[in-house]
């Protein structure tokens, strides 16, 4: 018996910034290759030299390896199927060209070459409209036999095509459909997993195997992404939509992975956050489902959340100083154990690393920022500057700020006040860090220190009264 080891392909075109359809193509095709035991292949679909870019190829390369989906042919990594950029494979072309050529199933027309179907022709009129203007012209329709598409994900599918189709364009530039299966054919793919998007190609791409004499791979469209509200495809201007405002955020890759690992397929546990090894001993192409996935922006948010705060606490703290580090809250005279206090206490409540600098600002600068909101409401209810003008004398009098010294300062003062203790909890928060949440109270104070509590408390006094 003889297995041939499975071998996919992620073919992006770069014509634009990476877009989560894109990564999870990707994503798709890596895990099935890892699953497999097989070869993950990065090829370079860029025959379109107008609409292509240096940058948008490093976004590529660099996108992929954020995101931990390393390729074991192609760019950078060789290959014994290479050159592995289409517009570096022109000989393979020509050669290719030549051998359909020689089935006589190739004719020239207006300088493109054409790939002739097979079947009755026929010359219609067809009416259209260009603007206002109505415009009719005769086209040659070809009645082909349908082609049937055994498709992983969508089962049988069936397809006639009824027009002819370019092989190499007028300009000497090959076409897509050329390419991409004479690249399939000699890159040796046993699996062709890609968007749903192809599916109206994969007929016309069966047809071209027919030609050569070859039998198809196997196809695996997968479905698409509809935005948030399901009203239509995820594009590429929506929030969210590209892999690059995820770093820009500081999101962690293993949480944006594990988020596209569940756009269309689940795993058989029904677990949400589950380690990639886990996903790659389980995913199976007939399990992803044929439904189109949804965006959804709190879900990915969600699980970065649970990914940051499980982080090993010395990993969180670096991760977190080169955040504070470029908002440049921090510096080399930060103190290491003031730094480190504050990562212990933050780290449960991050929704993510974005959100570091707002949480633990204020530990490290006087000039912090007060929330208008929280403002607002602490007004509304009380007058918070007063609270904490009842409660600073009591504070000046202890001597260290341990919990159960400063829990009975509060006590006491509430009593002298006939409030209840409670009543100054949000207006001491606010003084020492100009927030609504975030750590214990107790907490700030420890890590505060007496010397810039009182300071704090102080000035907020002050600056109530005007
Ligand atoms: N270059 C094509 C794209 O970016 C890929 C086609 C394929 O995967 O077969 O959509």
């Amino acid at each position: 018996m003889s297995t041939t080891s499975v071998r996919t392909r992620f073919a992006p075109s770069p014509t634009g910034f990476f877009h989560i359809g894109s990564a999870r193509t990707a994503l798709f095709n890596w895990l099935y290759a890892r699953h497999t035991g097989g070869t993950f292949i990065l090829r370079i679909e860029d025959t379109d030299k107008e609409r292509n870019s240096e940058e948008y190829l490093r976004v590529i390369y660099d996108s992929l390896k954020w995101l931990g989906m390393d390729w074991d042919e192609g760019p950078g990594a060789g290959g014994a199927s290479g050159p592995y950029k289409q517009s570096e494979r022109s000989d393979i072309y020509r050669e290719y060209l030549k051998k359909l050529q020689s089935t006589g199933r190739t004719y020239e027309k207006e300088g493109a070459i054409w790939f002739r179907l097979e079947g009755e022709r026929q010359n219609i009129r067809e009416k259209y409209k260009d603007g206002d203007r109505l415009i009719e012209r005769e086209i040659e329709r070809v009645k082909a036999a349908p082609v049937l598409i055994h498709d992983v994900i969508r089962g049988d599918v069936t397809r006639a095509e009824d027009r002819d189709f370019v092989l190499v364009r007028a300009n000497g530039e090959p076409g897509f459909h050329f390419v991409n299966v004479v690249d399939d054919i000699t890159m040796g793919i046993t699996h062709v997993i890609r968007g749903e998007d192809h599916l109206s190609n994969t007929s016309k791409h069966i047809e071209l195997y027919k030609a050569f004499g070859v039998t198809p791979p196997i196809f695996a469209h997968i479905p698409l992404i509809l935005k948030g509200d399901g009203k239509g495809k995820m594009s590429k201007r929506d929030r969210g939509a590209l892999i690059e405002e995820y770093q820009t955020r500081h999101f962690l890759p293993e949480a944006v992975r594990n988020f596209l690992c569940l756009l269309g397929w689940t795993p058989a546990d029904g677990r949400e956050i589950l380690p990639i090894a886990d996903v790659i001993a389980q995913f199976e192409l007939t399990a992803v489902h044929q439904a189109n996935a949804r965006f959804d922006e709190r879900k990915m948010s969600f699980l970065n959340q649970q990914y940051v705060r499980a982080l090993p606490p010395e990993v969180f703290a670096l991760k977190a100083e080169a955040v504070l580090r470029a908002a440049g809250i921090v510096d080399d005279k930060t103190s290491r154990a003031l730094l480190q206090s504050v990562f212990s206490l933050i780290q449960e409540k991050v929704s993510g690393l974005e959100n570091a600098p707002a949480l633990a600002g204020y530990f490290f600068k006087e000039d912090f920022d007060f929330d208008p909101k929280v403002h607002e409401s602490l007004v509304k209810k009380d007058i918070p500057g007063q609270r904490v003008a009842e409660l600073l004398p009591r504070l000046e009098g202890l001597e260290s700020f341990e919990d159960a010294l400063v829990d009975a300062a509060i006590v006491e003062t509430a009593t002298e006040h006939g409030v209840k203790p409670v009543a100054y909890y949000a207006p001491l928060r606010f003084a020492l860090s100009g927030t609504g949440g975030g750590p214990h109270l107790n907490a700030i104070l420890r890590v505060l220190g007496r010397e810039k509590v009182l300071e704090r408390a102080r000035r907020f006094v002050e600056n109530s009264k005007k």
